[in-house]
Order: structure tokens, then sequence, then C-alpha cells
């Protein structure tokens, strides 16, 4: 790295000139508290059990696919991605002009606040998808926050009465995993017309997806990714179902060659591999499964998932539960190169951690380093 001069050596970073720089950058970006993403070690030896990717690679077909696009790497890409929304509307049944691709989810979440967030703000659950409040702050928006309690129930009451301009709802939710179902989602609707986003990133391993809502409630968007299920966390694609009318204005804000080339042949041989996805969503729920039964015999309380994680209260025979607990061992994993996710800040949240599900292999590993742990009394 090159030594970095400071302030004092370097005339062009005079403080008076950065003052004056700084001074310009605009109030609710100067306010903004940044994104955490978990730990990503670029080094090799971890088991990365803490943003969710699929343990699984993607499909063989995407390979192939994106080295076809090599070539044509000179010219632009599909400024709309036009075949893959036309393949994603042809499987739901909804059509192509009410279907968005993004650059990741993310993308399109942040289109979402771009074009809905105002006055009194931007709801959500707490907690939720930790990114909500980020993307809303980009536009200037506060939160309306709606807390949820430790059954984790969905108040569908103060949902739709929050006054909030646009709502996220993560369903399958994170990081807990627990679904809300259709019933509460279809009741929200019925009792708000604010644009309602079901953020369903993890829905491909069990939950109930708001889908065939679509058609009835102009106010719904459902977004979903290829970060997760399909494996191509990497490849950044993601897409949003919604009233065509809807899905128009949030293109507007689009950046025009938002997705790649080589993103979309990936996202479409993905998509199109439909053996090859429900094979890996099996194995992952399967390993789910029993992952879930050896931490229910060791007494653990864990929160009933539908999506690729598991959010359990560790407890352990010398000092039982509680933070100081799960934060231990998520440092005796941690020691052992064993990644997961602890979210210290929120009450419902401090005394857990939340496991990606891993292949087999990684979750004997995981297991036998956190039996190693209980030994230690
Ligand atoms: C992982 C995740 C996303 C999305 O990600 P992209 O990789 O940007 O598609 C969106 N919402 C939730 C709740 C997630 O956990």
């Amino acid at each position: 790295m090159m030594p970095v001069k400071t302030a004092m050596e370097n005339p062009l970073h005079a403080s008076a000139a950065l003052t004056s720089v700084m001074a310009r950058v605009r109030p609710h970006i100067r306010a903004l508290s940044p994104y955490v993403p978990g730990e990503q070690p670029q080094g090799g030896g971890w088991i990365k059990l803490n943003t969710n990717e699929n343990p699984y690679p993607p499909s063989p077909k995407v390979a192939p696919a994106v080295a076809a696009e090599i070539e044509r790497l000179r010219l632009y890409p599909d400024p709309s991605s036009r075949r893959l929304r036309e393949a994603i509307g042809r499987r739901f049944g909804h059509p192509a002009d009410g279907v968005l691709i993004g650059n990741g989810s993310d993308d399109i979440l942040n289109m979402i606040t771009s074009v809905f967030a105002s006055s009194p703000g931007v709801g959500h659950t707490v907690p939720s998808y930790s990114l909500y409040p980020v993307v809303a702050g980009l536009a200037g928006a506060a939160m309306v926050d709606i807390a949820l309690d430790a059954s984790l129930q969905l108040d569908v009451r103060a949902l739709a009465e929050c006054g909030a301009s646009v709502f996220f709802l993560t369903s399958p939710n994170a990081p807990t995993g627990v679904g809300f179902p259709l019933s509460a989602i279809r009741t929200v609707l019925e009792n708000s017309s604010a644009p309602l986003v079901v953020d369903e990133a993890y829905v491909d391993f069990g939950g109930e997806s708001a889908l065939p809502l679509l058609a009835e409630f102009p106010q719904l968007i459902v977004v979903r990714t290829f970060s997760k299920s399909y494996g191509l966390a990497g490849m950044r694609v993601g897409f949003a179902l919604g009233h065509p009318e809807v899905i128009q204005m949030l293109d507007r804000v689009r950046d025009v060659y938002n997705v790649d080339r080589l993103a979309q042949a990936a996202a479409l041989a993905a998509f199109e591999d439909v053996a090859y996805f429900n094979h890996c969503r099996e194995a992952v729920i399967a390993t789910r499964a029993r992952v879930r039964g050896v931490l229910n015999q060791w007494g653990w309380f864990t929160y009933p998932s539908v999506a690729n994680f598991l959010f359990t209260q560790p407890q352990h025979p010398g000092s039982g539960t509680g933070p100081a607990v799960a934060e231990n061992l998520f440092q005796h994993l941690l020691k052992n190169r064993v990644l997961v996710r602890y979210f210290s800040q929120h009450p419902l949240t401090c005394g857990f951690l939340r496991v990606s599900i891993g292949k087999d292999v990684e979750m004997d590993h995981f297991l036998e380093i956190t039996q190693q742990w209980l030994n230690n009394a």
C-alpha cells in the first residue's frame, strides 16, 4: 500500500478545503449509518455460516451461459433484461411488464425507496433486514418501526395503520427465519392501500409466497433474489413483481444498464434449470431439519425456520442462556474458523445466534465445535 500523506504533509488535503467540501455533503448522507455486511473472509479454511449464501454452486448450466457472453462483452447489455423478465413472468403467471430486474434485490429495495419514501417514513418490523434503514436514509426518509415481540406474530392492525409511505415486510423474516402467514399479509392489504413490499429472499426454502395476491392488490410488490436459493450471490441479480404501472415508476429510477451481460445470462440459465434448483433447496431443507434436531436434543430454543438458516438460543450447562452465552459461543466458533452471525443490538436477538445452513459436512463441523464448547463446563 502507498503511504497515505496526512493533511499536514499534503497541501491538497489542506484542512480548510476539506472542511469546505465536507460542509457540502447533504445532511441526510452525513447522518447515514452505513450497512454492516457479514464478514466475507478472503482467505480459505473458513466454514462460512454467516451470510446465508447457498452452500451449493449454481447450476452447471450457468458456466457455459456466462462463457457464451464473453465475446459479446464489447456490447452493452439489454437495458431491460427482457429475456429474464419474460421467463420470470411466464413461470409466475405475471405479465413481463410487471417484472423488474435489479443488480441484486438490494438495488430494487433502493429503487423502491427512491420512488416511495416520504414522510412520515419507511415502515419495517423490528427486527428485520437491516438494509431497509440504509436505503430509506439514502432517500432522506425516517423509519416507522413495528416492534415484534418474542412470539414473532405480525400485528396486522398496527402494520395496516402505521401510516408508513411504504412498508418492507421480510417474509420469511430475517434473522429469525419465521414466515408470516399469507392470511396475515392479505389482512394488511385489505386494510391499507400503502405500498407493501414483501421481501421473499428466503421463500424458496419453505415459506408461503405472497405472489397469489398480486392479481388482487396493486399496492403489493414482491421482491426476490437469485442470491440465496439459486446460489448466485456473487452475480448480483434480484427481481420484483408488481402491478405494471407501479413497476414502470420503479423502472424510471433504475440505472439504465443495471444488470450486466454475465449476470443476465447466469440468472436465466439458473432460473431455467428447475431440477437442479429443486435438488439444492431440498438438500438445504433436509440439512436444516437434521441440525434442528440436534439443537432440540441439546434443549436449545430455536425458532421454527422456513429459511436457509436457524436462529437459535445457545444454552450452556454451566452458564445457561443470554447475551454473554451467545457471544461466548460466537467467539469460540470464530476461534475455530467457523463464522456465524451474532446480532447484539436487540433484546429479541442478543441471546441468539443465526446459523446459515451449509453442506452436511460443514454442519457436522459446526456441531462438533459447539459440542466441545458444551463440554467445557
Ligand atoms: C440476502 C437478502 C436480500 C438480498 O439480497 P441481494 O443479494 O441484494 O439480492 C434481500 N433481502 C433480505 C431479507 C435478505 O436476507
